[in-house]
């Protein structure tokens, strides 16, 4: 069954006094009530994760990912975080090709199809991320972008594999800018990637698979986002360093 998720993208964001003070305030506010059948992820940064897993091991409403994930399981590559060392941490999941990594860091479809491989042998569910830049929804051909990132990305995976893989269509142009994708053009496109989920895994399958939008989506505009048929739940930036904010989100999420 297709699972409503709520995932919160901390980004670059939070010291560690600041990180652990929001993963308090978010193991009150979430409670039982709020998250329902909501699968809540938070993403704080890779130097936090442990500490953070620590602090969440008896809580059942939230699992704990990383932001990033290397192509390679060990190595010389300084700086870097394999995802046999976050499945070590005991994480749930790993966000794969945001677009901050595919602009500044210079990620591409093949390489997200290389980490989110990573992933699935490490037992870790991956959240792939795409979504179409200004210039690209402007030209008009912003579905075909999308379909290429999902083609490319999840080329050879099978049925199986999409248990373990989420999608998260977050417009480049709409992500901590502020500016939301209205509900019918978030709906267009996910109702274009769930059809080519449909032709590429088979109706069943595609049905099972959850597809997330991102993009400033805020306590206010979350539920009608949510009451899209298409749209899954939410992969939350900036909000998902409020424990209000973020608490609201997921509230939205479950009451939709
Ligand atoms: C994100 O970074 O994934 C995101 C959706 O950010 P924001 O909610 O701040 O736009």
């Amino acid at each position: 069954m297709r699972r409503k998720i709520v995932a919160g993208n901390w980004k670059m964001n939070t010291t560690y006094n600041e990180a652990m003070d929001l993963v308090a305030e978010l193991k009150s506010s979430l409670t039982e009530e709020v998250v329902g059948e909501t699968g809540v992820i938070i993403t704080p940064p890779s130097v936090f994760l442990s500490d953070v897993v620590n602090e969440l091991v008896d809580n059942p409403f939230i699992a704990v990912a990383a932001q990033n994930c290397h192509e390679q399981d060990n190595g010389a590559y300084t700086g870097e975080i394999s995802a046999p060392m976050l499945a070590s941490l005991d994480l749930d999941a790993v966000i794969i090709g945001h677009s901050e990594r595919r602009q500044y860091f210079g990620e591409t479809n093949a390489s997200c199809k290389v980490k989110i491989g990573q992933a699935l042998n490490n037992e870790l569910a991956a959240i792939y991320c795409i979504g179409e830049t200004l210039e690209e929804r402007k030209s008009g051909n912003y579905m075909d972008v999308i379909l290429s990132q999902c083609a490319e990305g999840l080329e050879g995976f099978s049925e199986e594999d999409m248990d373990n893989i989420i999608l998260a269509y977050e417009p480049v142009w709409a992500i901590g800018t502020g500016e939301t994708a209205s509900p019918e053009q978030a709906q267009e496109v996910h109702a274009g990637i769930r059809a080519w989920l449909v032709e590429r895994f088979g109706g069943e399958a595609a049905q099972d698979i959850s597809v997330l939008y991102g993009g400033s989506c805020k306590p206010g505009n979350a539920a009608e986002l949510f009451a899209q048929p298409d749209i899954d739940g939410g992969l939350i930036g900036g909000a998902s360093l409020s424990a209000a904010d973020f608490t609201a989100i997921v509230k939205a999420r479950t009451e939709a």
